[in-house]
């Protein structure tokens, strides 16, 4: 019998999270003040966050202990499987040997309780007795407050308005582990209000939600924001996934040559590449590490390089990053976790540096290939995961054509089940290829005064 399935015991949970920022060639340039746009310290960001999440946010060293709290309650759900897509292979009839980490075992359903949790647990160690924070397709939000369920502490999600209407089971999921969630632009803060007195009927982006959610945290002493995705603290909870994926690799007897995972903000990319790109820094290899993100919000592969605000109303420090301005917003497409207008700035200067590639596939092409892969895997991805699925069936298909072997590995970072709606949509033929102008790039990036970043 074939192995299908790679597994860990609890005890190789690793731990120490890996930290990238050691091994870069060029780091990230700093996050600048918006007034004075001189670097900002530490300080300027502890109104929002714990000390300690702000230190890992700056650290240079190269690994970080995870607490031992933090790994238990990883236990939940880690380690994840990895599995050898036997079934996909066989359906495309490549020569390409196919793994995949399967993240939607967690609670929530994705990748998001890694960071979630940590989060919840610096924060609650520090004192904070609520967590303010936004979701777009809801997996955020579910992830937070699943984790803030376990430290006793109050979590407030604004979720973006089109996914409240379109997820109704995804607020009733953030109620059940006992969240407060309101739909995004709200009546409830200053940002939101802006919003909606000049667009009443405002279909809300994760850059609204995000400057509601830094507002109601801001002005409450007691309370902190949390992001779950974009940030370097976030990247670096997530690496537990590529360094179990690197473990099970092993197991296998082998070595990717492709790693490739869907883009939102960066995060679950960051979480399985970047141990192999450890791997390309210390031994020389030559790992491709692969960003696929969608055709209608293309950050990485149309944006321009600068300095950027992390939400809409301009409220966070400015980042250097790839965007599309702060004020872009996405065609309201299914993938609601790639919504975002920017990436992390990590992310971004290893782009910048040509040491990872990035690739776009458009609404039906993704769905075509989240099809393929249910029916063959049995697995139904969530709409974001299918971004990642189309670029491993891109690449399986090349080593046909080309009849080469080549080993892939990619992040099935959620399950699509509370995405039924968007398969719907699709089988009634509701999900249209969506063609953004470079006009429309060009407007959105209009207010954005800060120059390209050589
Ligand atoms: C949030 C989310 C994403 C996008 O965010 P990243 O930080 O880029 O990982 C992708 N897939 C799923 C399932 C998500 O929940």
């Amino acid at each position: 019998m074939r192995i299908r399935k790679f597994l860990l015991t609890e005890n190789e949970i690793p731990d120490k999270w890996y930290n990238i920022m050691a091994d870069m060639p060029n780091k990230p340039l700093p996050p600048l003040n918006p007034a004075t746009k001189e670097p900002i310290g530490p300080d300027a960001l502890a109104p929002l966050f714990p000390m300690a999440l702000i230190m890992q946010e700056v650290s240079t060293e190269k690994w970080i202990e995870i607490p031992d709290e933090v790994r238990e309650i990883y236990t939940l759900w880690r380690p994840t499987p990895l599995y050898r897509a036997h079934g996909l292979e066989k359906a495309l009839g490549t020569p390409a040997r196919i793994y995949y980490k399967y993240e939607g075992v967690s609670p929530s359903g994705s990748h998001k309780p890694n960071t979630a949790v940590p989060q919840a647990y610096y924060n609650a160690k520090e004192g904070v007795k609520k967590i303010a924070t936004e979701t777009g397709a809801g997996q955020w939000g579910s992830a937070l407050s699943f984790a803030c369920s376990h430290f006793n502490m109050e979590c407030e999600v604004y979720m973006v308005r089109v996914s409240y209407d379109g997820k109704p089971y995804r607020k009733v999921m953030m109620n059940t582990w006992g969240a407060n969630v309101y739909a995004s632009p709200s009546n409830r803060t200053a940002a939101g209000r802006k919003i909606l007195a000049e667009h009443p009927d405002s279909p809300g982006s994760l850059g609204i939600a995000i400057s509601e959610a830094v507002e109601v945290a801001a002005s409450d002493p007691n309370a902190k924001y949390a992001l779950g995705s974009v940030l370097n603290h976030v990247l670096l909870h997530q690496t537990i996934i590529g360094q179990e994926a690197l473990k099970q690799m092993e197991k296998a007897g082998e070595m990717p040559d492709i790693v490739i995972a869907p883009f939102g903000g960066g995060s679950n990319f960051a979480g399985l590449s970047f141990p192999f790109l450890r791997l390309n820094f210390e031994e020389g290899k030559k790992i491709r590490c692969i960003a696929s993100e969608p055709a209608s919000c293309p950050k990485l592969t149309r944006g321009v390089f600068r300095y950027d605000f992390g939400d809409t109303i301009g409220m966070t420090p400015l980042l250097p990053m790839y965007t599309l301005g702060h004020n872009f917003i996405p065609a309201p497409i299914h993938a609601g976790g790639l919504r975002y207008h920017g990436a992390g700035v990590i992310v971004s200067q290893l782009l910048k540096d040509k040491l990872i590639e990035a690739v776009s596939h458009t609404n039906p092409e993704v769905f075509k290939a989240g099809i393929i892969f249910a029916r063959a895997e049995g697995i139904i991805p969530a709409p974001e995961a299918t971004h990642g699925i189309a670029t491993v069936i891109r690449e399986a298909q090349k080593c046909k054509e080309e009849g080469v072997s080549k080993t892939i590995l990619f992040n099935l970072c959620g399950h699509g089940h509370f995405d039924m709606k968007a398969y719907q949509d699709y089988f009634e033929g509701k999900i249209k290829e969506h063609e953004l102008t470079d006009a429309e790039i060009r407007e959105s990036l209009k207010e954005l005064t800060t120059p390209e970043i050589a």
